[in-house]
């Protein structure tokens, strides 16, 4: 069997790790000739040496000599964007698994949808900023193609696999409903970030586990799967399923619904976006549905989750409005982190952000970075 040549970019974190462990189980498949990350350089050697990788990368010239330091004989230490950029649109890498948090993930998928790779993407921050310019990018370079991680596109994907695009007239993504699920709209606004911290279902990184309390990584979720599944000109929607046995449903023209089930662990979707069209066995835990015993669905609450309306509102919208909303909360996230704003505010520096935003179809990547500087810069002046 030909190896793919994977790149594993944002190999120290949550999705990372998974990614590692999914990497190394399989190694007659694979072959990991880069592994990057920003920081975390003790944990970026030890991966490095774990996938045998030919290179590690930091994207922080800062960090370099540190990595140059802990990595194994055999792996050349490398640092910064330009260099990223480079080696994953280079003739050593087949497959970028991008795993890097936020939008630092835009211009190496850029780049290697540029060069024809496949992309395995986790970010979902780059498809929530620039959409418009990664379906654009995958129009111009018909060789690339780009295959969802986040658990709820993948299932959407595989309950899409095979589908005419005029069959499928709604597309639904799962939420556990986080810790929040059944509280009151006073509670939920002076909760404690211990208490946002603490989700129900999933072990996850710490931006993204108060996403999910929030209702905000729906809400990301469903920009996500408009530009994803863009071609179907599907309905979005969104049911709070608080078991996350089911991830994703699309719904048929004639009423039929197909459902992804899985366990709550990112490796079954991380390998089967490396591996698809075909699928491995993992030595993960199986789903048992009669030990689950009963599965619920309920309708999200638009009232005590504003979250649902900026979603929308972004879908609709289009153009630089994700990305300030996204920008909106990335700030808000890291104000709520500092101890600075309440877990109500987060919601009131998102609106105004949005309701205040001058919105244009995107156009390039210079353009997208003075908006995500613009509505930075606003979300941090938010008065509250
Ligand atoms: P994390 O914070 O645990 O890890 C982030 C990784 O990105 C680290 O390796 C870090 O070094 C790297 N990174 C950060 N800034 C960087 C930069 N400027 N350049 C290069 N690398 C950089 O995050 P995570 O929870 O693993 O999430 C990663 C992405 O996957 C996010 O976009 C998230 O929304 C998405 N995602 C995560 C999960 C999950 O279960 N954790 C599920 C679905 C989707
Ligand atoms: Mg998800």
């Amino acid at each position: 069997m030909t190896k793919n040549n994977v790149a594993l970019l944002g190999a120290t974190g949550s999705i990372g790790r998974s990614a590692t462990v999914v990497l190394s189980c399989y190694k007659e498949r694979f072959n990991v000739p880069l592994v990057a990350a920003r920081s975390s350089i003790k944990e970026l050697a030890a991966c490095a040496k774990e996938l045998n990788s030919a290179m590690a990368l930091t994207t922080d010239k800062a960090f370099y000599s540190e990595l140059s330091a802990a990595l194994p004989q055999g792996t050349a230490a490398l640092s910064g964007m330009e260099k990223l950029i480079e080696v994953v649109s280079s003739d050593q890498v087949d497959t970028v698994l991008c795993a890097i948090i936020g939008t630092a993930g835009i211009r190496p998928v850029l780049a290697a949808i540029e060069a024809g790779k496949t992309i395995a993407l986790a970010s979902k921050e780059v498809m929530v900023s620039a959409g418009e310019l990664v379906n654009a990018a995958l129009k111009a370079n018909p060789q690339a193609r780009l295959i969802p991680v986040d658990s709820e596109h993948s299932g959407v994907f595989q309950s899409l696999a095979g589908r005419a695009k005029n069959e499928v007239e709604t597309i639904i993504l799962t939420a556990s409903g986080g810790p929040f699920r059944t509280w009151s709209a006073e509670r939920i606004a002076s909760a404690t970030l211990a208490e946002a911290l603490n989700h129900p279902t999933w072990s996850m990184g710490k931006k993204i586990t108060i996403d999910s309390a929030s209702m905000m990584n729906k809400a990301l979720e469903l920009v996500e799967a408009r530009y994803l599944f863009e071609e179907y000109n599907a309905k979005l929607d969104v049911l709070v399923h608080p078991q996350s046995a089911v991830h994703a449903l699309i719904e048929l023209t004639d009423g039929s619904l197909i459902a992804q089930c899985a366990i709550t662990d990112m490796k079954l979707p991380i390998a089967y976006a490396l591996t698809y069209p075909e699928r491995v066995t993992l030595p993960a835990a199986k789903l048992s549905l009669a030990e689950m015993g009963k599965l619920e669905f309920f309708a999200p609450d638009r009232k005590r989750f504003p979250a649902f309306d900026f979603a929308y509102a972004a879908v609709e919208s289009g153009g630089t409005l994700p990305c300030a909303m996204n920008a909106a909360n990335e700030v808000a996230v890291e104000r709520f982190c500092a101890g600075e704003i309440t877990f109500g505010s987060i919601y009131r520096i998102i609106d105004k952000v949005m309701s205040d935003w001058h919105n244009e179809p995107q156009k390039s990547l210079e353009q997208l970075d003075a908006a995500d500087a613009e509505a930075r810069s606003k979300a941090r002046e938010v008065k509250l």
